[in-house]
Order: structure tokens, then sequence, then C-alpha cells
């Protein structure tokens, strides 16, 4: 959908509202484009900010007070999806940190066992 004179600010990304394309939340005009193809930007003047997700975590407390220059309009007509609460990403952080963890432990089982049994049998 397209946002005449918005920037879009997410979690962790935001675009320009008026060609899609992603942004630096902190220009006046979309100037740059970033991602994995940076460049210049279309050049649209923001006027407004918003965000896709739900006001969820005062997230659009947030985002007013990331850009106070700019108008904030957050959607009330759709339905965005919730961003995910803080208290999860980190309980997905230590889930995977738990697992990098048992991997280490299992690959170093395995290079012990090695160790006391090595290829080839005793002799
Ligand atoms: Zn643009």
């Amino acid at each position: 959908m397209k946002r005449p004179h918005t920037l879009v600010v997410n979690l962790n990304d935001s675009r320009c509202g008026a060609c899609g394309q992603s942004a630096d939340p902190s220009e006046l005009t979309h100037a740059t484009r970033l991602g994995y193809q940076p460049g210049a930007g279309c050049g649209e003047r923001y006027v407004f900010v918003t965000t896709d997700y739900s006001d969820t975590g005062g997230l659009y407390d947030r985002v007013r007070a990331m850009r106070p220059d700019l108008t904030a309009e957050f959607l009330s007509t759709e339905d965005p999806p919730p961003s995910p609460a803080e208290e999860k990403v980190v309980d997905l952080m230590a889930a995977l940190e738990e697992s990098v963890n048992e991997a280490k432990a299992e690959r170093d089982r395995h290079l012990a066992a090695r160790a006391e049994d090595p290829p080839g049998g005793t002799q």
C-alpha cells in the first residue's frame, strides 16, 4: 500500500511509504535507500510517521518520540500483526543460546568418545 509523505518505522527496518524502499529513519526526505542494494531514495519529503505494527509495548509512543517533527498516523482501520513482545525476543535469544551450547556439548562428547576409541580399533 502506497503511503505518500510517510516514513514507516518498524522494529528491524524502516521504509519510505511512497516508493516502498528501505529508508534511513533519521532522514527528513527519502534520500538514502538502505539494505542489500543501497543507493539513492526517491526523495519523498516525509510529513507523517507510522509503523506496520500494532501498539505493543508502547511502540506508538516510541515511534512518536523518534520523529517529533513528523505527524504520527497509526493504522486504525486495519488489523496489523502484533509486534513480538520484548520478553519473547529475550526468550528466543536464550533458546538459541541454549541450542548452541547443546550442540557444542554434543560435539565435545563426540570428540571425547573418538579420542577414547580411535578409528581403526584397539590392537
Ligand atoms: Zn521513497
